[in-house]
């Protein structure tokens, strides 16, 4: 158990590509709080955005530690957390709710007004406050691995994604994306008994959802057009029963919302660079009455769901950790994802 005025090892972003190993002071916690020793922190999407941009507008202001993905093991409990013990082996969501707010009463709670983020995976240790400890802190069910368990998090938002998709059996479902989120999407979209269609610009992502699971795949850089392509695949040309956007770009939201049919379902899944806008074709509302919708993070409910996903074997998790490397290198860890090699790495400090 780390005591008083310990360092530890830990990659501290200073500002665009520039990552640098550092010992800092373990995090001191407070009587509801626990302290992780992190077993294994998976790279995103997300933190290689961070890592490009040299920050993050509301979370992460350099210098900081980041890294939101990470499971490990207990080392140490505030005096009040009765929960918990040092040894425990778990994993922990990246935010927790406040309960208290309008949108928490009314069960939106990836909307909450006061939804705390933890930081700090790409580290030895990391600080769980009270709120996270409370909700969002799962012990690893027996046989899962600690970068296994690490899945949690960005499953949960696919999970929380799916179902407001309203996918029924024998639906087709179009998913624009096969990075992990997309891939998620193809499995859980499978589960629901779907035909599920992917599309993606580069042919070893698309050879990922085909091992996955997936019906069909259209190479959306070769295709002339995505979205005939897609419609071609569907009974009478009529169009996808469900869209979904794993990309995060505005001009395959605007395709998403033409590959449905008339009453279809669009979820725009991933987030846009901010300030971004799109058009659409107002008669597909009114006319085709297609239902557009966005669908954010995820919720304790969610956590837990992924979590059990993940024990019972339905998420095939080699495809998903295509490496491991030390924490001293997690620039290039990053860089992988950048360059689009593999899927996510397990950074194990
Ligand atoms: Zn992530
Ligand atoms: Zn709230």
């Amino acid at each position: 158990m780390p005591g008083k005025n310990k360092k530890m090892k830990a990659a501290i972003l200073y500002g665009p590509q520039d990552v640098r190993q550092e010992e800092i002071d373990i995090p001191e916690i407070g009587p509801r709080d626990v302290l992780l020793k992190i077993k294994a922190a998976l790279t995103c999407g997300t933190d290689a955005k961070v890592f490009l941009r040299g920050g993050h507008p509301t979370m992460i202001r350099p210098p900081a530690v980041f890294g939101h993905e990470f499971s490990g093991e207990i080392s140490e409990v505030g005096s009040s957390v009765k929960d918990f013990q040092p040894g425990m082996r778990v994993v922990a969501a990246n935010s927790a709710p406040c309960g208290r707010c309008f949108f928490c009463k009314i069960a939106r709670q990836s909307l909450c007004d006061n939804l705390l983020y933890i930081n700090g995976g790409y580290a030895e240790y990391v600080k769980i406050p009270e709120t996270i400890v409370r909700q969002n802190l799962l012990e690893i069910p027996e046989g899962l691995s600690f970068a296994q368990a690490a899945l949690v998090e960005p499953l949960a938002c696919v999970v929380h994604g799916v179902e407001e998709s309203n996918i029924k059996a024998g639906d087709t479902v179009v998913v624009n994306g096969a990075g992990p989120i997309g891939l998620f999407f193809v499995i859980l979209g499978k589960l629901k008994e779907a035909r599920v269609i992917a599309t993606d610009v580069r042919p070893e992502r698309l050879d990922r959802a085909r091992k996955l699971g997936a019906d069909a795949v259209i190479n959306a850089s070769s295709s002339a057009d995505v979205v005939e392509s897609v419609k071609e695949l569907t009974e009478d040309g009529r169009g996808a029963d469900v869209a979904i956007d794993a990309t995060g770009l505005p001009e395959v939201w605007e395709k998403a919302t033409r590959m449905v049919r008339k009453g279809g379902l669009v979820n725009l899944f991933g987030g846009c660079a901010p300030g971004t806008k799109i058009e659409i074709d107002t008669g597909l509302i009114h006319y085709s009455e297609i239902t557009i919708k966005g669908v954010y993070h995820h919720t304790p409910t969610y956590v837990r769901r992924a979590l059990g996903l993940i024990s019972e074997g339905k998420i095939d998790t080699r495809l998903f950790i295509t490496k491991e490397v030390p924490l001293e290198k997690i620039a290039e860890a990053l860089k992988l994802i950048i360059n689009h090699q593999g899927v996510k790495t397990a950074v194990i400090p």
